[in-house]
C-alpha cells in the first residue's frame, strides 16, 4: 500500500464506527446476505495481500551456527584446541602427523558439535512450524450467498464474517449483527472485563479503541453471543497490526529432558576433563619428559577427553521428538511444543469431557415427556391447535440454530436432534423460522445451561427457553395440566424430576422446554415461564472409547469424566465405559463440589471419577486437587472458559473440531478428531519417545566411556607393569587419535540415530506412568556402566592378547580398535529389547518389530569399519597392524561379538532381578497387546489397499479421458 493510501486508510479508520451498516456495506460494495463473489475476493486478496500480521525476521542459519560457539563447552574446547596449536609453536616443536590428527580431533569435534546443534535448532523450528500450520485457524464467511469456511489468511476487506462464542475475531470488522455480543479485548486495550458490543453507528468524533463498541478487532475474542461483521481492515492494517507491526515468534522453551541433557553434557565434560588429566599425567610421567613428550601427551589427552562428550545426543533427541510429533499428527494429536510430548508420556490422570470425546455426539430423540408422562417419540402426536403442543414444537424449532432440512446437517448435535425429530413430524424448521421471526436471543451458555429466543408468534413476542431440566425448572412457575395453565408447585417440580429419572438412568440427555409471553416492562426474559415438557436423547458412547479406557487403566492412568450433563446420565455412561467401577463409584456435581472444603474434596476424589453439571471453575479445582496429590494431569476442554483449566493442567488438550479458538490457544495439544482414544495413542507415543531417547543416551555414553576407559586402563597397566611392547618412547596408546575420531563421529552417530527412529512399542502401555520426579537417568547410569564394563573389558582383553602374543603394541592397538568399533555395531541391537517392569503374559505380549533403519545402520557401519581395516592407504592412516596373526583377528572379532551376547545376558538377568525385587508393585497387564498390534496392522493394510484402489481408479479414469479425447480428435 502506498504512503498516500496509508494516510487515507488511517483517516478512514476513524470513521468506520461512525458509518451506518448500509454505508459500510456500500463502501465495500457488498450485500451482507450474499457476501463477496469468490472472484472478487480472490482479486482483493491478490491486491491487499493475506490477512496476517508481519512475522519477526527469522534468524539466519549462519547466525544460528555462529551462536553455537558461544556455548561454554564450545569455548572450552576451542581453547583446548588453540592451546594444542600454540604450545608447540611456543616451544618451537615440529608437530608429528599423529599430533596433527589429534588437533583435528579436537577441532573436528567442536565443528561437528556446532553443526549438529545448528541443524537441530533449524530442524526443530521447521517441524514445529509445520505442526503449527496444521492448527491454522479458519473462519466462516458469506461468499456467493453461501456460508463457507476459509483459512483466516484469505479474508479480504468487504468479507462478511460470521463468528461465534470462543472464536477470535479474524480481522477488524464493523459489527452489523450482534445478539448479546461480548468481546474480550484485553489483548488490545488491557480492559479485563468483556465489552458489550452494539450494531448502531457512533458519533463521528475521535474515540479511543475501547469506546468503538460497534467495531470488532483482530486478535480479540468473543466470550458470549455471536457476531456478523463487515471486514474493513486486515493483517498489518488492522488495529493490532498497527500497534505491533511485527509479532515475535514464540520462542520454543527447551523441554525438561533437553535441559537435563544439557546438564548431563556439562557433567560428562567435567568427568572428561578429570579422565583427560589422568591420561596426561600418566603419559607425561611415563615419558622422557621432553617438551615433545609434553605436547604429545597434551594433545592426545585433550582429544581423548573431548571424545567422551556425547555431541550427537541433542540431534538424536530432536530427531526422535520430531518423528514423534509427526507420528502424533498422523494419529490426529497435534502437539504445539516438544515439551508436551514428554509430559503426555508421564500423564497419570486424564480428565476428559463426555460429549463428543467419550460419546459420538450424534444425538437422537428417543422419548418425550409431556403431560406428566413419558412416551416413545414415535407415539407423540403434534396438534397445532393445542397450545401446549404448539409451543412445545415451536420451542424445539425456533429456540435452535441447527438446520436439518433436505438431509443437510448443520449445527450443534443437541439441537440437530431436535430438528431431525421435527422433520420426522413433517415440520420444516426453516419455514417456521420464517413464519415466526426471531427478535432477540440469549445464546446457549454452558454456565447457565440454557438458551432463550424471543420470536414474533401471531403478533406476540413469545420467549422460548430450552436447556438442562433442573436449571429450566428453576425459572418456571406454571405448567400445563389437561390443557390448562396451572401453578407449578415445588412438589410438582420434584415429581417431574423423579418421573424423568428413569430416562437419565438409561444414559439419556434430558432437555426441557418452556415459554412465556414477554412482559413488555421487563428486559429480562427468564421470568415465570410455563413448563412445556422434555425430550430425552441418546448419545451413544464411541465404540473405541471403552477399549481406550481399558488400555489407559492397564497403563496405570486414571480416567475422569467431567461433563456439563446430568449426574445420573453421566454416571450411567461412565459405567458403560468402565470409568465408573467398584473403586471409583461416586459422582459429584458442581454444586456438591462447592459445599466441600479442600480436605473433604481430596477425600471424595479417592472414589469419584464422574463430575457432572460442572462449570469451568470446577475443572480448575479438580486439576489443582489432583496436582496437589502429585499427579500429572491431562485435561480436555473446548469452551472459552476452559482456558484456565487447560493452562493449569500439565497437558491441556483442546478439541480440534468442537473447540473454540481460545481453548486451542491455551492448550498444549490439539486433538484433531475430538476422540478420547486418540489421547491414549498420544500417551503411547509420549512414553515411547522418552524410552527411545533414554536408550540412545545410554548407548552413546556407554560406547564413549568404553573408549576412554580402554585408553586409560591400557596406559595404566603398561605404566605400572613397565611393559613397552616394542614402543620406542614407551607410551602405549590403545587407540590412535584418528581411530578415536572415527569411532565417535562415524560409528556411534550412525548407530545411535536409528535408536530414536525405532517403532513404538505397544507394550510400553503396560507400565505404570513414570514418576514425575523420577530422574531421566533412572536406569541410564546402570546401562552406561554395564555397557562400558563389558565393552572395555573385551577391548582391553583384545589389546593384551594381541600385544603379548606378538610383543607388538601396534597389534594390540589394532585388536582393541576392532573391538571398540565393531562391538557397538552388534550390541546396539540390545537397545531394541530393553524392558524392565513389563509383566505381560507371553501370548499377550506384542511381537518385536524390526527396526529397518537400525539394520541398515548396522550393515553400513560394519562395511565402513571393514573399509578402515582393509582399504590400502586408509588402513595405514588408521595404523592397522596388517601383520597381525589370523587367529588374533578372529579373537578380536569374537570379543566384539561377545559384547552383544554379554549385554543381552546382562539385560536378561537385570530384568529378572528387577521383576523379582518389584514383584509386589508390578501389575500384570490384562490388555492383549498382541491383538492390538494385529488390529493396527490390519487397519494400516486396509487403508493402504483403499488408497491403492483409489489410485488405480484415478489412473483408469484419466486413461479413459485421454482415450476418448484421442477418439474425438481422430
Ligand atoms: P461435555 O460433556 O463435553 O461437558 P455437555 O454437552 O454435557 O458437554 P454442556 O455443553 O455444557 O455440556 O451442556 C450442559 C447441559 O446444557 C446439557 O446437559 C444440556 O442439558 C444443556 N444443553 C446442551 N446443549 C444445549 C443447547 N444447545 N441449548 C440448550 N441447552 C443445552
Amino acid at each position: 500500500m502506498s504512503t498516500n493510501n496509508t494516510v487515507k486508510f488511517k483517516k478512514d479508520l476513524k470513521r468506520w464506527y461512525a458509518m451506518s451498516n448500509k454505508e459500510i456495506c456500500n463502501k465495500f460494495d457488498v450485500d451482507p446476505n450474499v457476501g463477496l463473489s469468490s472472484q472478487e475476493a480472490q482479486r482483493r486478496l491478490e491486491l491487499e495481500g493475506p490477512n496476517k500480521l508481519e512475522e519477526a525476521k527469522q534468524t539466519s542459519n549462519i547466525v544460528i551456527f555462529l551462536k553455537t560457539f558461544l556455548d561454554p563447552l564450545a569455548i572450552l574446547m576451542v581453547f583446548a584446541g588453540i592451546l594444542s596449536v600454540i604450545l608447540p609453536l611456543a616451544l618451537k616443536i615440529t608437530l608429528k602427523g599423529e599430533n596433527i590428527a589429534g588437533i583435528c580431533v579436537i577441532f573436528g569435534v567442536v565443528l561437528v558439535n556446532s553443526l549438529i546443534s545448528s541443524i537441530q535448532e533449524i530442524k526443530a523450528h521447521k517441524s514445529l512450524n509445520a505442526l503449527k500450520s496444521l492448527a491454522e485457524p479458519k473462519t466462516i464467511v458469506i461468499r456467493d450467498g453461501k456460508q463457507i469456511e476459509i483459512p483466516v489468511e484469505n479474508i479480504v476487506r468487504g468479507d462478511i464474517v460470521c463468528i461465534e462464542t470462543g472464536k477470535f475475531i479474524p480481522a477488524d470488522i464493523r459489527i452489523i449483527e450482534s445478539p448479546k455480543l461480548r468481546v474480550d479485548e484485553s489483548a488490545l486495550t488491557g480492559e479485563s472485563l468483556p465489552v458489550e458490543k452494539i450494531t448502531k453507528s457512533l458519533m463521528n468524533k475521535e474515540m479511543v479503541l475501547g469506546d468503538q463498541i460497534n467495531l470488532g478487532f483482530m486478535s480479540t475474542f468473543i466470550t458470549d453471543g455471536r457476531a456478523v461483521g463487515v471486514v474493513f481492515a486486515t493483517g498489518k492494517y488492522s488495529a493490532v497490526g498497527q500497534i505491533a507491526s511485527s509479532i515475535a515468534n514464540t520462542k520454543q522453551k527447551k523441554s525438561p529432558l533437553q535441559n537435563k541433557l544439557s546438564q548431563l553434557t556439562l557433567w560428562v565434560s567435567i568427568f572428561a576433563v578429570l579422565l583427560g588429566s589422568l591420561i596426561f599425567t600418566i603419559m607425561f610421567l611415563e615419558s622422557n619428559r621432553t617438551p615433545e613428550n609434553l605436547v604429545d601427551a597434551l594433545i592426545f589427552s585433550i582429544s581423548a577427553a573431548v571424545s567422551l562428550i556425547p555431541e550427537s545426543i541433542m540431534i538424536i533427541v530432536t530427531i526422535a521428538l520430531s518423528i514423534s510429533a509427526r507420528k502424533m499428527a498422523d494419529r490426529k494429536v497435534i502437539v504445539k511444543t516438544f515439551n508436551a510430548i514428554e509430559t503426555l508420556g508421564a500423564v497419570n490422570v486424564i480428565c476428559s469431557d463426555k460429549t463428543g470425546t467419550l460419546t459420538q455426539n450424534k444425538m437422537t430423540i428417543l422419548k418425550v415427556f409431556s403431560n406428566n408422562q413419558i412416551q416413545d417419540q414415535r407415539l407423540y402426536r403434534y396438534n397445532k391447535n393445542d397450545p401446549q403442543s404448539f409451543h412445545f414444537i415451536n420451542a424445539l424449532m425456533l429456540c435452535s440454530d441447527s438446520i436439518s432440512e433436505g438431509g443437510v446437517q448443520i449445527g450443534d448435535p443437541t439441537e440437530l436432534a431436535l430438528t431431525n425429530w421435527t422433520q420426522l413430524l413433517k415440520l420444516n424448521e426453516l419455514k417456521y423460522r420464517e413464519m415466526y421471526p426471531r427478535l432477540d436471543e440469549i445464546p446457549f451458555n454452558s454456565d447457565k445451561k440454557l438458551m432463550t429466543t424471543v420470536n414474533e408468534v401471531d403478533g406476540k413476542r413469545i420467549v422460548y427457553t430450552k436447556g438442562a431440566l433442573d436449571e429450566l425448572l428453576k425459572r418456571c412457575s406454571k405448567t400445563y395440566v389437561d390443557g390448562e395453565i396451572v401453578t407449578l408447585t415445588k412438589a410438582m417440580k420434584i415429581e417431574i424430576q423423579e418421573k424423568c429419572t428413569p430416562l437419565l438412568e438409561e444414559a439419556l440427555r434430558v432437555l426441557g422446554f418452556a415459554y412465556t409471553v414477554q412482559n413488555p416492562r421487563l428486559d429480562e426474559y427468564d421470568q415465570h415461564e410455563v413448563f412445556l415438557g422434555c425430550v430425552a436423547m441418546m448419545d451413544p458412547p464411541r465404540n473405541e472409547a471403552k477399549t481406550a479406557i481399558k488400555r489407559a487403566n492397564d497403563s496405570g492412568i486414571r480416567v475422569i469424566m467431567i461433563t456439563g450433563d446430568h449426574k445420573i446420565t453421566a454416571l450411567e455412561i461412565a459405567k458403560r465405559l468402565g470409568i465408573s467401577n467398584t473403586k471409583f463409584y461416586e459422582g459429584l456435581t458442581g454444586e456438591e463440589i462447592d459445599q466441600l472444603n479442600d480436605a473433604e474434596f481430596n477425600e471424595k476424589l479417592k472414589t469419584t471419577n464422574v463430575f457432572a453439571r460442572v462449570n469451568p471453575e470446577h475443572k480448575t479445582r479438580i486439576v489443582e486437587a489432583l496436582q496437589s496429590q502429585g499427579k500429572i494431569v491431562a485435561m480436555t476442554g473446548d469452551g472459552v472458559n476452559d482456558s484456565p483449566s487447560l493452562a493449569k493442567a500439565d497437558v491441556g488438550i483442546a478439541m480440534g473440531m468442537s473447540g473454540t479458538d481460545v481453548a486451542k490457544e491455551s492448550a498444549k495439544v490439539i486433538l484433531a478428531d475430538d476422540n478420547f482414544a486418540t489421547i491414549i495413542s498420544g500417551v503411547r507415543e509420549g512414553r515411547n519417545v522418552y524410552e527411545k531417547i533414554k536408550r540412545s543416551i545410554a548407548f552413546l555414553l556407554g560406547a564413549n566411556l568404553s573408549q576412554i576407559l580402554t585408553i586409560l586402563i591400557v596406559l595404566s597397566i603398561t605404566a605400572l607393569s613397565g611393559e613397552k611392547y616394542g614402543t620406542p618412547d614407551g607410551i602405549i596408546k590403545a587407540l590412535g587419535d584418528i581411530n578415536v575420531l572415527w569411532h565417535i563421529l562415524a560409528v556411534e552417530t550412525i548407530l545411535a540415530i536409528p535408536i530414536g527412529m525405532a517403532h513404538s512399542k505397544e507394550t510400553l502401555m503396560a507400565y505404570a506412568p513414570r514418576n514425575a520426579k523420577e530422574s531421566v537417568f533412572k536406569w541410564i547410569l546402570w546401562e552406561i556402566l554395564s555397557m562400558a564394563i563389558i565393552h572395555t573389558t573385551c577391548a582391553v582383553a583384545a589389546f593384551f592378547i594381541a600385544a603379548v602374543s606378538m610383543d607388538d603394541a601396534q597389534a594390540g592397538s589394532t585388536a582393541a580398535y576392532v573391538v571398540i568399533i565393531f562391538a557397538p555395531v552388534f550390541y546396539v541391537w540390545t537397545t531394541q529389547t530393553r524392558n524392565y517392569s513389563v509383566k505381560v503374559a507371553r501370548d499377550k505380549a506384542e511381537k518385536m518389530r524390526i527396526n529397518e533403519w537400525m539394520i541398515a545402520a548396522m550393515v553400513f557401519a560394519f562395511i565402513l569399519n571393514i573399509g578402515t581395516l582393509v582399504v590400502p592407504g586408509i588402513n595405514s592412516g588408521f595404523k592397522i597392524a596388517m601383520n597381525m596373526h589370523f587367529w588374533i583377528w578372529g579373537v578380536s572379532f569374537a570379543l566384539a561379538f561377545a559384547t552383544f551376547l554379554l549385554k543381552w545376558f546382562e539385560n536378561y538377568c537385570f530384568r529378572k532381578i528387577y521383576q523379582h525385587i518389584h514383584r509386589d508393585e508390578l501389575t500384570v497387564a490384562s490388555f492383549n497387546f498382541r491383538k492390538k498390534q494385529i488390529r493396527d496392522e490390519k487397519k494400516k493394510l486396509r487403508t493402504a489397499k483403499k488408497l491403492r484402489v483409489q489410485i488405480r481408479k484415478q489412473k483408469i479414469k484419466s486413461k479413459i479421458a485421454k482415450l476418448s479425447k484421442e477418439l474425438r480428435n481422430s
